[in-house]
């Protein structure tokens, strides 16, 4: 059968993981860009239209951030950021600038290769799909019913507060993509985040992954990144 393969921009300027890594795409079945710099990037972005990108920010034209700039604002894209800096404040920085994900070298081949279907899938289920026709979000056991604000798990409903099911809805419609706390904060409760409203958002978490976990070997829809943020899983990892 011939499909169109996903197209994968590589924003790389070391040269030995730039290679491992379009191998590794391209042993995958995606067909993979290669740019080393931020200028070469936004060429090859502009006049190929990747699917996804991957991106290091150490890069020797421009700061990474930049282009992530750039791209977002033209498209929703998925990046996933790629990169040596992995303090709190540089992730929560690159996803509130929009990137979808971050990885953080070193990084395992099956790490990054779960988070690259992760985001494609994200932006399948992006505003077009991520309202399926019937109004529902599946994913493994899990179902959502949008116009019923209703959470099952293997097709028992899950009694969730207003506030829960609004996080889960949230979570569901970006699945795949790490939420930073300012941003699920933000558009849960409208406003900043400050210590109180993380503080509030952690405490309907618990009660949600409780909920949620109440049933066995069911607890993992919902992955949190300690200091960071959360995310709806689109696979185990
Ligand atoms: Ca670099």
């Amino acid at each position: 059968m011939i499909k169109n393969k996903y197209k994968i921009l590589l924003v790389e300027d070391e040269s030995n993981i730039r290679n491992l890594i379009a191998t590794m795409l391209e042993t995958s079945g995606y067909q993979a860009l290669l740019a080393g710099s931020c200028s070469m990037a936004k060429t090859l972005y502009t006049s190929h239209l990747p699917d996804l990108i991957i991106l290091d920010l150490g890069l020797p034209d421009m700061d990474g951030m930049s282009f992530l700039e750039f791209v977002r604002n033209e498209s929703l894209t998925p990046i996933i950021v790629l990169s040596a800096r992995s303090t709190e404040k540089d992730k929560v920085t690159a996803l509130d600038m929009g990137a979808n994900d971050y990885v953080t070298k070193p990084f395992s081949s099956a790490e990054l290769l779960a988070r690259v279907r992760s985001g494609l899938r994200n932006s399948r289920y992006g505003s077009v799909e991520g309202r399926l026709p019937d109004g529902k979000f599946t994913l493994k056991n899990l179902e959502i019913d949008y116009d019923a604000r209703q959470v099952f798990i293997k097709g028992e409903e899950i009694k969730l507060t207003q506030t829960e099911y609004n996080i889960v809805a949230l979570l569901s419609k970006n699945c795949g993509k790490m939420m930073t706390y300012a941003a699920i904060i933000k558009a849960i409760w409208g406003g900043y985040a400050q210590d109180g409203s993380i503080k509030k958002l952690q405490v309907n978490m618990a009660n949600i992954r409780k909920k949620f976990g109440a049933l066995p070997g069911e607890a993992n829809y919902i992955i949190n990144e300690l200091g960071v943020g959360y995310r709806m899983n689109a696979e185990r990892e």
